[in-house]
């Protein structure tokens, strides 16, 4: 039996519906994306992200500033971008430069337009369970399990790991699921306690081979978010080779949740449209 998630072959249904939702409602969303400096790791992803938003219809630019700009500038360029119609996302590259204060420039993006859920209105609200633009990789995770047809009310769901960005939305997201959860991390006295009592355990750690055999149920779903380089060896957080002999269900990486979260932000940017028309 083939128990390997296929997180390429999901986004490419994904970015298909996608596009012909676009082409349906006749519409061109337009994404604009703001980068400061010339972080390496960032080109690459706002290259995919370009090639990604062409691929579906959506409207694209970079707004590319030097690292010597001042973050006021930063500022007063998005709150330039907030008042424009015909924009309807709008996405800082992150890392800034370490000079500036990361949650006020990401606080300035209108909620509504805040297609990588990060501002303080759309965390709340997805506390809250109200409508609201929620991050792209937690969405990402909740997507391919339901492609995957993994039922989640009343499973036990432990998630390794709780930062802002994926640990703490997965949390709101499963449990408005109705699944019941628990939450490892760095502090966690011997995480295996927890993990071996899930049905579906998601890892976004950033630790090779942090999640063992041993430490995952028979049968259990399992889903690596982590992103490491081994010996220049793209790898996750699960022992792969060994973890997917006991998964029902396992991603690998890459091509497990990565191409989700693109094709996330895209579905983001069209969700953005409808809230704001
Ligand atoms: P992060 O901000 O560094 O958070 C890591 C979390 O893991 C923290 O909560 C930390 O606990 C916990 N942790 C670290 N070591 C642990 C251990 N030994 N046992 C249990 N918990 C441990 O990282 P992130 O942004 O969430 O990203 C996590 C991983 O996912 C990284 O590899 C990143 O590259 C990857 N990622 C992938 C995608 C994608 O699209 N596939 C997107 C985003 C991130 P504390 O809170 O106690 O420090």
């Amino acid at each position: 039996m083939n128990n390997i998630i296929d997180g390429k072959l999901a986004s490419k249904v994904l970015k298909y519906n996608i596009r012909k939702e676009i082409e349906a409602l006749n519409i061109k969303p337009k994404l604009v994306v703001i980068q400061v400096g010339d972080n390496k790791a960032s080109n690459i992803y706002i290259k995919n992200k370009r090639l990604a938003c062409e691929m579906v219809g959506i409207d694209f630019e970079l707004i590319k500033f030097n690292d010597t700009i001042s973050e006021e500038l930063v500022i007063k360029e998005i709150k330039r971008l907030n008042d424009e119609k015909e924009v309807n996302g709008v996405l800082v590259q992150l890392p800034l430069p370490n000079n500036f204060n990361v949650a006020k420039v990401i606080n300035t993006i209108k909620p509504t337009k805040d297609v990588d859920g990060l501002t303080y209105e759309n965390v709340g609200n997805l506390v809250l369970e109200n409508e609201c633009l929620v991050s792209c990789t937690p969405s990402g995770v909740l997507e391919l399990l339901k492609m995957y047809n993994v039922k989640l009310e009343g499973k036990n769901v432990c998630i390794v790991g709780r930062s802002n960005l994926v640990g703490k939305p997965l949390i709101q997201l499963f449990l408005k699921q109705n699944a019941t959860v628990s939450v490892c991390h760095s502090k966690s006295l011997d995480i295996k306690n927890y993990t071996r009592l899930a049905d579906v355990l998601v890892v976004a750690a950033g630790h090779t081979n942090l999640i063992t055999k041993d430490m995952v149920k028979n049968g259990a779903v399992v889903i690596d978010v982590g992103i490491n380089k081994e010996n220049d060896v793209l790898c996750g957080d699960v022992d792969f080779k060994e973890v997917s002999k006991k998964a029902s269900l396992i991603t690998p990486v890459p091509g497990g949740v990565g191409p989700m979260t693109i094709a996330c932000l895209l579905k983001n940017v069209v969700k953005a449209y409808k809230i704001q028309n």
